[in-house]
């Protein structure tokens, strides 16, 4: 970058530069973008990357992020609080959402286990996941009522019938799936818990698929 830019410019510029996707020229950009927009626009922007630092918590009981001590999707009465999709990030919370095919609540993991990275399983919400599905001190007499208040420790959740293990199909979130389903194969018998089927993106031909994608299709194969 070129020394040249008073410090205020060059602070935004490497500020900018920290994003993911944005590179030096592009941080550059983005800074002269900002400095021609009017004062306004420019606030707005500062002040709507301020009030999500201080506004935007997780869920506590999902793990989801939510501007309330709930999350909405925990809040809903009309889903179902007795299937529990977990995934890695909040963000994998979005498309799922998108597809309207899940009816359940969720639990974010906050990563998945890598031991390269030093990530274990104290370092992901799988304690709360065991202590979301495990009937223990939590479970009130099987009423499956709706979740209405926003405060109270997740007393009033019905028991937990499934657990739809949605980690991403890489290294790391298939060792995360493995290590949950056998935590909970030992903690839940009865639960069921299932993967999901990791298959050919639609429309799209065979000979474009990656070997790994066409492989775990090949394997997740069902009769019809
Ligand atoms: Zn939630």
């Amino acid at each position: 970058m070129s020394t040249s830019y008073a410090p205020p410019v060059q602070r935004l510029v490497s500020e900018l530069s920290k994003l993911p996707g944005i590179g030096n020229r592009t941080a550059q950009r983005l800074a002269f973008h900002i400095l021609r927009a009017s004062g306004e626009d420019a606030f707005a922007l500062a002040e709507a990357i301020r009030e999500v630092k201080e506004k935007i918590g997780l869920c506590e009981v999902c793990f989801n992020l939510t501007d309330e001590p709930r999350c909405r999707i925990c809040q809903d009465p009309r889903r179902d609080h007795g299937v529990i999709c977990v995934v890695e990030e909040p963000s994998d919370v979005i498309p799922m959402e998108r597809t309207h095919e899940y009816q359940g609540v969720y639990h974010v993991l906050g990563g998945a286990l890598s031991p390269i990275e030093g990530i274990d399983p104290e370092d992901l919400k799988i304690g709360e996941l065991l202590a979301r599905v495990v009937p223990g001190a939590k479970s009130v007499d099987g009423e499956a009522g709706a979740m209405t208040s926003a405060n109270g420790a997740g007393s009033d959740a019905p028991e937990v019938r499934e657990v739809v293990l949605a980690t991403n199909p890489t290294t790391t979130g298939e060792a995360t799936a493995l290590h949950i389903a056998e935590e909970l194969r030992t903690r839940a018998p009865a639960l069921t818990v299932t993967r999901l089927a990791s298959g050919l993106p639609v429309g799209s031909d065979l000979e474009y698929a990656d070997e790994v994608t066409l492989g775990k299709a090949f394997a997740g194969r069902r009769s019809l």
